[in-house]
């Protein structure tokens, strides 16, 4: 008998396994954007089905026209207004279209695309390449990822086809920035589960691992916690600086130019969940206690960690 399932989500084609009875069966993909399945159970349908979904992200590959959302007239982080460039709010190469005009000068371009490149270059690199996210050389992106495995007591990495890829996403899961919590070192601090990891691939973990055989096979993840620190500062930043709110005093230029050590102080993680798990990003700026908090959630709709960076406070006149 042919079940229609309607999973109520749009998924990724190829993502959809099902289990009925403790074995694998076939299913047909019948509509992934409306999320629409069918299987085959047979008369007698005693038993549980179980279905492993991954949803739908936002693919990248197709060009999405940028979105000029201000114009900043003088660098948003040193103030010089010499050969001023663009900047995408949320880096180009996780799909941000936001760009604020004339924002950036040459030397601080420099500082803020050598940590933006450390993120997407290497920790989200393989998701990036996962989720065809757009980029910029698409002449270099992989074809192959890396893998760890070990044989005979040696341990050895390779690369393997992106199809065949167990590739997960992993994102460091902050306590409140130090500010916040009252916190004198201004030191990023993380809080249990520490990462956050979730599988972005339709290639489990066993399954890659079964069809390599020997005695270990994993993915090493990691991720340099300052530059993504720094990263969403830069988000945060890029958005106050959109926003028009009057007289503000900014908290993060000198520790998005510096060597990041300090921006713990204004970067952490929100203790509660305020945005949605839909869509691919979002930002959200609050007045809280007369400071600027910026609520930030990359891969929302993987139901990743909500960061808070505290970017400012606002300067009132002083009442007379
Ligand atoms: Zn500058």
């Amino acid at each position: 008998m042919t079940r229609r399932i309607d999973l109520g989500f749009s998924y990724v084609p190829g993502s959809i396994r099902v289990r009925f009875a403790n074995a694998d069966i076939p299913v047909t993909e019948v509509d992934p954007a409306k999320g629409e399945i069918e299987i085959d159970v047979g008369d007698d349908d005693e038993g549980e089905v179980s279905i492993a979904y991954q949803r739908r992200l936002l693919q990248g590959g197709q060009p999405r026209p940028d979105r000029v959302i201000g114009k900043a007239d003088a660098c948003i982080y040193c103030g010089s207004t010499e050969a001023l460039q663009d900047e995408h709010i949320i880096p180009f190469g996780l799909e941000g279209e936001y760009v604020l005009a004339d924002a950036s000068c040459p030397t601080c371009a420099a500082i803020t695309s050598r940590f933006e490149r450390a993120i997407l270059r290497h920790a989200l690199l393989s998701t990036r390449t996962r989720l065809n996210l757009r980029t910029r050389r698409p002449h270099d992106r992989p074809e192959r990822l890396r893998v760890v495995q070990e044989r005979d007591g040696r341990r050895s990495e390779s690369d393997v086809p992106v199809a065949e890829h167990p590739t997960h996403l992993a994102l460091p899961v902050f306590d409140l920035p130090a500010f916040l919590r009252g916190d004198v070192a201004p030191n990023l601090r993380s809080v249990p589960p520490h990462v956050w990891i979730v599988p972005v691939g339709s290639v489990t973990m066993q399954e890659a691992s079964a069809h390599a055989g020997g005695d270990y096979f994993g993915i090493r993840e990691e991720i340099d916690v300052y530059a993504f620190a720094r990263l969403l500062a830069k988000i945060a930043h890029g958005f106050l600086a959109a926003a028009d709110l009057g007289d503000v005093e900014v908290f993060l230029p000198s520790g998005i130019l510096g060597a990041g050590e300090g921006i713990g102080r204004w970067v952490g993680g929100a203790p509660d969940r305020t945005l949605p798990d839909i869509g691919l990003h979002h930002v959200a700026i609050n007045l809280v206690d007369g400071t600027v908090q910026v609520r930030i959630k990359l891969f929302a709709q993987l139901g990743g960690p909500e960061y808070l960076v505290v970017a400012g406070r606002l300067i009132n006149p002083s009442p007379e």
